[in-house]
Order: structure tokens, then C-alpha cells, then sequence
């Protein structure tokens, strides 16, 4: 089974964290759908569509995108294909997240100033032509993917600590930008959800401690997981049971199963052929039973 992590609104966060925008660093903390927020205020429209333009927007705004590249944009030219429009937006931006601004401001000074830029890991980006206005949308743009990719870097190796000790048979097999792809028997699937939602809980403090800086933004993932990189679907960390120990479910039938034992023994046929969960009638026949709790047993009598 693969299971994948993703890091949720990663740019975002980045620059929250580097501009240190109080409004945008309080949405995160309410639980505030920014996109959602942004939507609404800049009059773009109704519906999950129109949210994801916002979402663009902000997306592009971050590395400098122009109001000319708006109203040129195939993405957003169904709003507006006036300059004059999307500057509007544009504005009233950086009027709701005024330290953002005063940020990519900053940037480009020092661009101009020092040739440089560095990033709080201590990466440095150097721009030979920074005055030249053409160079804007690079020195906003590299120091937020560059954090962001040094984020990601963090979460990775702690992932695979954690994740190193749970079993051999968790193969990492890709790491893309912010995703990491584990291959993995699925009886580790929620024991591997869980550890990547723990590790990004635990990433502000270890980005803190690792750079010596304040890491005050709440950072956050996302775990999919299924039978191909095609085929996957998310796993719900409010509805998944918490799983300690053998514990674990079965992510064909949705089972849950008090032991690696008890999960093994529902499956039927064999590996490769005609592999399968049992049904419920199936389990029950062969002396399976669910306990109190509601995990399936391999036996109800312990004799049998
Ligand atoms: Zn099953």
C-alpha cells in the first residue's frame, strides 16, 4: 500500500512565518479559511471554484506576481482582463496582511542593497541584477521555496526516524517537494498516518530549536493513502480510531482489528491471486468475533 504526506498550504505558512503578518498568523490559529475569507472580501465569485482562484491568487501574490499577469492570466481573465482590477485586488491584499507587504518590500532592499538574500536556516540566494524590476518575482520567490523546501527537510528526516523504528517492512520510496511515499503493508497505515501528523505537530518546536529562531506558525499535512499513487484517497485523521499497539484497520474493508494476528486471519486466498477480506459472515464462521471495544479477534474462545 502507498501512503503519502503532504504538507497543507506550505508557501503560505512560509511566508506567514518570514513576514511575520499578524493577521495572516491569527487566521491560522482561529482555524479561519483564509482562501475562503479572501474570496469573499475581493468579490470573486461563489463556490469551491471561485475559493481556488483566491487560493492562486495569494498563491502567485506571494512571488510576485503582477496585475498585468492577472489580467493575462487564463486562471483568472474570467474575473477580469483589467490591469486596473486585479491591482485593486493587489492592494487590498497587502492592505489586509500589511506586514507581508512591508516583507517584500524588505526583500527586494536587500536584493538591491547586499546583493543577497538569507533565510533564516542560513541559505543565501544571491541576485546579481536586482534592481532590474524583472528580478522581483525571484528574490520573493527563492527564499520562501527555500525555507519551505528547509521545512520539509526537517519534517522528512524526523518522519523517517520515527517511522524507521515501527518496522523494516516501511519502505520510503519517493520524496517530491513537500511529499514523502512510503510503501508499506497495510497494516501500518494508520500507525504511519498518525507519525506524520505528530512529526508536523512537532515541527515548529524542532524548526525552533534546529535554526534558533521563534517558529510561531502551526504547521499542518495531509495523509492519502491507497493501492497506487493513482488511486489514493485521504485518511481521515477525526474519523481514523486511534490505534495503539497491534492494533490496527483494514483499509479494504474498514475493519478494525485488535492484532496484526486477528487482521491477517481475515484475509483470504492468496498473495498475488485472489487475495481478500473475509466478509462478516466469513470472519464469524471461522470463530472470529468483535470485542467490547470493536475490534475483531481472531477467536472468541481463547481454546479454539
Ligand atoms: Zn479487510
Amino acid at each position: 500500500m502507498i501512503v503519502s504526506c503532504d504538507a497543507s498550504g506550505l508557501e503560505w505558512r512560509t511566508a506567514l512565518f518570514l513576514s511575520q503578518d499578524k493577521v495572516g498568523i491569527q487566521e491560522l490559529h482561529d482555524g479561519v479559511d483564509t482562501h475562503d475569507d479572501n474570496r469573499r472580501r475581493y468579490k470573486l465569485g461563489e463556490g469551491k471554484a471561485a475559493r481556488t482562484t483566491a487560493k492562486i491568487f495569494l498563491f502567485k501574490l506571494i512571488y510576485g506576481a503582477s496585475a498585468y499577469s492577472y489580467a493575462n492570466d487564463p486562471d483568472f481573465t474570467h474575473i477580469s482582463t483589467k490591469e486596473k482590477f486585479w491591482q485593486g485586488i493587489i492592494d487590498k491584499t497587502y492592505e489586509k496582511y500589511p506586514q507581508l507587504g512591508a516583507w517584500h518590500v524588505k526583500l527586494v532592499q536587500e536584493a538591491i542593497e547586499t546583493g543577497k538574500v538569507v533565510i533564516p536556516s542560513g541559505r543565501e540566494f544571491v541576485f546579481h541584477d536586482a534592481a532590474n524590476p524583472r528580478e522581483r518575482p525571484k528574490i520573493l520567490n527563492y527564499p520562501c521555496q527555500g525555507f519551505g523546501a528547509d521545512i520539509v527537510m526537517v519534517a522528512r528526516i524526523s518522519a523517517y526516524r520515527r517511522i524507521k523504528k515501527i518496522s523494516d517492512e516501511i519502505k520510503f520510496v519517493n520524496t517530491v517537494h513537500d511529499s514523502k511515499v512510503n510503501d508499506c503493508p497495510a497494516k501500518y497505515l494508520d500507525i504511519v498516518a498518525q507519525t506524520y501528523y505528530s512529526c508536523y505537530t512537532d515541527l515548529p518546536t524542532n524548526l525552533s530549536r534546529m535554526f534558533n529562531i521563534d517558529f510561531n506558525v502551526p504547521l499542518d499535512c495531509e495523509v492519502t493513502y491507497g493501492p497506487n499513487l493513482g488511486d489514493e484517497v485521504t485518511w481521515d485523521k477525526e474519523l481514523r480510531p486511534v490505534l495503539k499497539g497491534d492494533k490496527n484497520q483494514c483499509p479494504s474493508c474498514g475493519e478494525l482489528f485488535n492484532s496484526t494476528y486477528a487482521f491477517d486471519t481475515h484475509r483470504h486466498g492468496s498473495f498475488g491471486k485472489d487475495r481478500r477480506c473475509m466478509t462478516l459472515e466469513e470472519m464469524t464462521e471461522k470463530g472470529m468475533a468483535k470485542n467490547d471495544a470493536g475490534f475483531w479477534i481472531s477467536s472468541k474462545n481463547p481454546l479454539y
